[in-house]
């Protein structure tokens, strides 16, 4: 293994408060990383920095962790441009919504839907993304989602079985028996692939006690939980997420006083997707409101073909900014070191001796720009565990 220098970053997120300024995003001006294999083996002021095999250049720029995107439903086929034009231009549209990617998926073969999730996991990590999870939810039947969560597995750790996306159509008539299939046959054939257990807890979708029964059936398997919680109204996901210790609730949208509390005083973290509220016209998330009570926010894409069609944290971090009353350090932190929290994972979203080498270079001096600049691609260099895999001219 060699090691390698990166020098001459003008600030440095490590993402450690015990580092550089003391502020949660222990920032360190004119800094080094010094890389080992596909670890972080040191960072620190460039002047102090041990001596390596290689050494690279940053010229000025600023260096962060790699964006963890901790919810994006990645494997389907097919596309809903005309649902987001009628959306937009104020028509009514009466294609199925989630049930249009259903149909394109289950006819897509496994070809096809492993070049589609390869595009866009390299159209993400070209935007920084150097950690996704992504779940399957398009097949909602048994071979259909196991085959969505092998495609997944064969590129990152971190799966998710959602089943329970939404009622199969093929059991419009009869939920029960469909909550039945989710947490038994279909269990049985998705829990292999997977890491988590997701269910969207919504009404229209699932209800308070059917997302318990399926949730609790996935930890009976050894998956853990996260939920799509209170994204259209409030209800009961944000609860049910803290009583069964969810990594995760997401969207958030719609909170009581009673569901920030719960967050604040757990450790499931309130992962916010702001893409999905910019490409629907919804309202948005509070991120001040949960940041003030204490919980801890991750900002996530949501990447799906239907409510948030983009793979890019930099776009999502300007939204939080501009609209969700983070200050651009917060809604950086969340979308590296809160992506990390939300997947219970210790060695990503920080740049400190042990963590996995995963880190972007900004064609900026400071990773404000990343708000400050919405909408420009920043992103310069991305290093994945240790090597250099986007290097822009
Ligand atoms: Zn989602």
């Amino acid at each position: 293994m060699s090691s390698t220098v990166i020098s001459n970053i003008a600030t440095l997120v490590t993402n450690d408060p015990s580092l550089g300024d003391g502020s949660p995003l222990g920032l360190i001006r004119d800094a080094a990383v010094v890389i080992d294999g596909d670890r972080v083996a040191w960072t620190g002021e460039s002047s102090k920095a041990p001596a390596t095999d290689n050494r690279v250049d940053a010229g000025g720029r600023a260096a962060l962790p790699g964006f963890v995107d901790s919810h994006s439903h990645l494997v389907f086929a097919g596309d809903r441009t005309e649902e987001f034009n009628a959306r937009m231009s104020g028509r009514a549209y009466s294609a199925g919504g989630i049930r249009t990617t259903v149909a394109a998926t289950r006819a897509a073969t496994d070809a096809e839907l492993e070049a589609n999730l390869t595009r866009y996991l390299a159209e993400a990590l070209r935007q920084g993304t150097t950690t996704f999870e992504t779940k399957s939810g398009y097949g909602l039947t048994v071979a259909d989602e196991a085959r969505a969560l092998r495609i997944a597995a064969a590129h990152t750790e971190e799966v998710t079985y959602l089943g329970a996306h939404i009622v199969s159509p093929d059991y419009a008539e009869d939920p029960a028996a469909y909550v039945d299939l989710v947490t038994g046959e279909m269990l049985d054939a998705c829990a292999p692939h997977a890491r988590w257990i997701d269910v969207f807890c919504e009404k229209g979708a699932f209800d308070g006690d059917q997302a318990r029964a399926i949730l609790t059936a996935g930890k009976a398997r050894g998956l853990h939980p996260r939920v799509h919680a209170n994204q259209l109204s409030y209800g009961p996901g944000v609860q049910l997420a803290v009583e069964l210790d969810a990594a995760s609730a997401d969207h958030c949208t719609h909170l009581t006083d009673a569901d920030v509390d719960a967050l604040a005083n757990s450790d499931t973290v309130a992962t916010l997707l702001p893409g999905a509220e910019f490409s629907t016209r919804a309202q948005w998330p509070d991120a001040r409101r949960l940041l003030d009570a204490g919980a801890t926010v991750a900002l996530s894409t949501d990447c799906n073909p239907g409510s948030s069609f983009t793979s890019s944290l930099p776009f999502c971090i300007a939204l939080a900014v501009r609209d969700m009353g983070m200050t651009p350090n917060e809604a950086v932190w969340s979308a590296t070191a809160g992506g990390a929290a939300a997947l219970r994972r210790t060695d990503l979203g920080r740049l400190t001796p042990g963590a996995r080498a995963d880190l972007v270079l900004l064609d900026a001096p400071s990773h404000v720009h990343l708000a400050y600049r919405p909408g420009v691609p920043l992103v310069s260099e991305v290093w994945r565990r240790g090597v250099r895999e986007v290097a822009r001219p």
